[in-house]
């Protein structure tokens, strides 16, 4: 998965589900990229997932948007409670 920083005028973020990429609007401040980097990765999961069989893309967008506030709210309000996810995960400290 590509992360790129790149010119957007109707939108903060997309997801290339051909590519593979996520563009993300390169004149956003630094919260908004972060929470719009959050958003477009629920597109990719959502869209590499059975949710797309299973539920309409009309509710693509508000599952995602929803998960996408919760999400970022939780991690910037509880950065201990990531951080031990990460590392019980495995990621590298
Ligand atoms: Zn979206």
């Amino acid at each position: 998965m590509a992360i790129l920083e790149v010119d957007l005028e109707d939108n903060f973020g997309k997801y290339d589900r051909v590519n593979l990429t996520i563009e993300i609007r390169k004149d956003a401040s630094p919260s908004q990229k972060a929470a719009t980097l959050l958003h477009e990765m629920l597109h990719a999961i959502w869209g590499e997932s059975d949710l797309t069989k299973k539920y309409s893309n009309d509710g693509e967008e508000a599952v995602v948007t929803t998960l996408e506030s919760g999400l970022y709210s939780a991690m910037i309000n509880n950065p201990k409670v990531f951080k031990y996810i990460m590392e019980s995960g495995g990621a590298a400290t």
